[in-house]
């Protein structure tokens, strides 16, 4: 029997520095914020903006840019945007917005990307910084990382420095279960051997302290000279920091798109191919803003993704 969804875990490294913003001047310490998690305050890309991206450029992959990309807004010379036809492969893979049937939800549904592994300047170089909470994305529970210290598998014991803070050093229970997960995630060898770990709080905290900030001119169209008062901040996530992401595919012979049966994808896995063949543009044209000042490309390091954690949970608890 088919399943009715299959879900899989992507990870990806930031190889600039990656701006996804909030899309308004923001009141603390920088013009530009990020978004960030409400609860946690880590900052995230939300599902809807991967979502976007993501369709723009499976769209370019596939022939269909722009019509098929972007929201599908009726354009001013009165052609319509998305084709919303059963047999493209965007409009099944991401929805559209309206058509015979009146739009169509999509196959595919996309996380929010959360921060996995995140590099902080230490004495010793960077570290990868993890918590309990991130590693249940890639199905690992972190037992005992509870006190304010870093927690690791070997190197030196004595205390560490993230930045300006000094902490403990503590040995990691399971450590190699987490170098397994991450290398079965085709996470690069010199950031698993550079993993550690700190209680979710504490992560928040050195994570936030650790952002990419820096100061840039708005340039005037017109004159192409700076803007009056035109000085502005903005912060990112730094350079190799490690995403992690879910992407949950629906079995398309269960829906109609358009009043057809969806012909342009088979099956869960055709639909996670479909997205797939967006990869390698995130590694060139990137994701959020201040692309022009060489910002926000991302690597995908899983191809070959593993079944999501929530998924592989459910699988051990059946058998
Ligand atoms: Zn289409």
């Amino acid at each position: 029997m088919a399943n009715s969804y299959d879900p899989k875990t992507y990870l990806g490294m930031a190889i600039d520095p990656i701006h996804v913003g909030t899309g308004g001047m923001g009141l603390g310490r920088v013009d530009n914020a990020i978004v960030r998690d409400p609860v946690t305050r880590v900052p995230k890309i939300p599902g809807s903006s991967l979502a976007g991206v993501f369709r723009t450029y499976a769209a370019m992959a596939k022939g269909k840019f722009p019509d098929c990309a972007g929201l599908g807004q009726t354009r001013r010379d009165g052609s319509s945007g998305h084709c919303g036809k059963a047999d493209c492969h965007i409009c099944t893979t991401f929805g559209f917005a309206r058509g015979n049937a009146g739009g169509f939800a999509g196959l595919a549904a996309f996380s929010d990307a959360h921060v996995l592994l995140f590099p902080a300047a230490t004495r010793e170089g960077p570290v990868w910084l993890t918590c309990p909470m991130a590693m249940r994305a890639v199905g690992q529970e972190l037992n005992g990382v509870t006190d304010d210290a870093v927690y690791r598998n070997g190197g030196p014991s004595q205390p560490l420095n993230l930045g300006w803070l000094l902490l403990p050093v503590r040995p990691l229970n399971g450590a190699e279960s987490v170098t397994r997960a991450l290398e079965e995630r085709q996470v690069p060898e010199h950031i698993r051997d550079h993993a550690a770990a700190l209680p979710d709080k504490l992560f928040s905290h050195v994570v936030n302290s650790n952002l990419e900030v820096r100061t840039s001119v708005a340039i005037d169209p017109e004159t192409g000279a700076a803007e009056e008062g035109a000085l502005f901040t903005y912060e990112a996530l730094p350079r190799a920091t490690v995403l992690v992401w879910d992407v949950t595919c629906k079995n398309p012979t269960h829906f109609k798109a358009g009043g057809e049966q969806v012909a342009a994808v088979k099956s869960p896995d055709d639909v996670h191919k479909v997205v797939a063949t967006a990869h390698p543009y995130f590694e060139h044209l990137g994701i959020g803003g201040m692309g022009t000042r060489g910002m926000g490309r991302l690597r995908v390091l899983t191809e070959t993704a593993p079944q999501a954690a929530s998924a592989t949970g459910t699988a051990k608890e059946a058998s």
